[in-house]
């Protein structure tokens, strides 16, 4: 088993990030954030707890997170490649990951960190619009979609996440700067981290990491 991570502040383009690579590269993208979305839509048990955490921009109990990645792991077999997006974000969490992977007899190859100035965050996640249906990103001013509030992909309906609001934006912020930050000197110890300047163009830096991919 081989596996990648985004890490980075929200807004700092993990997810379109993840759809170039996607495109071009066969891994699985697991997405914390879209599993727990998922999971509050169809009521689940885990979505009940997660939703409150969410809704405050806090991180949801590294229980959940666990039980939710493991369940996506089991099976994927020696050969599957995963692509991390918004996992791990505490180092507990990067403890869990890496006994996964030593006990499936793979290994963590990069760390893509995804370096972005606060004034630059906080505009991309104010502008930013998803499709209903396919999940794609759109930005009112970067992205913009083609017919305004619908995806140039699929025709479903572009929607603003609840908690990608200023109030909640400032928090999210604040928890990824206390809690999340640490790993990015864990990985560096380790040497897998690879920092990228998520101000630069999406395809920019979609074609770094896959020329790191190589
Ligand atoms: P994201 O889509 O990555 O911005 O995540 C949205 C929200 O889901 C976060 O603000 C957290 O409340 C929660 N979340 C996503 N991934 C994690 C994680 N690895 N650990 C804890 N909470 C998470």
């Amino acid at each position: 088993m081989e596996a990648i991570v985004l890490l980075g502040a929200p807004g700092a383009g993990k997810g379109t990030t993840a759809e170039g690579i996607v495109a071009a590269a066969r891994y699985a993208h697991l997405a914390t954030g879209d599993m727990l979305r998922e999971a509050v839509k169809n009521g689940t048990e885990f979505g009940k707890v997660a939703d409150g955490f969410m809704k405050r921009g806090e991180l949801v109990p590294d229980e959940i997170i666990v039980k939710i990645v493991d369940a996506r792991l089991v099976g994927g077999g020696k050969d599957a490649r995963y692509m991390f997006d918004g996992f791990p974000r505490t180092l507990e969490q990067s403890r869990l990951l890496e006994a996964c992977l030593k006990q499936q007899g793979g290994s963590l190859k990069h760390v893509f960190f995804l370096e972005a100035p606060r004034d630059l965050l906080i505009s991309r996640l104010t502008g930013r619009r998803i499709c209903r249906s396919c999940g794609r990103n759109f930005h009112v001013v970067n992205i913009p979609p083609k017919k305004a509030g619908v995806c140039d992909l699929c025709g479903g309906e572009l929607y603003q996440r609840s908690d990608d609001q200023e109030s909640t934006i400032l928090n999210r912020l604040e928890v990824f700067r206390k809690q999340t930050e640490s790993l990015v000197a864990h990985y560096e110890r380790a040497g897998v981290l690879v920092k990228i300047d998520a101000a630069q163009h999406r395809d920019v830096i979609i074609a770094k990491v896959l020329e790191l991919l190589k």
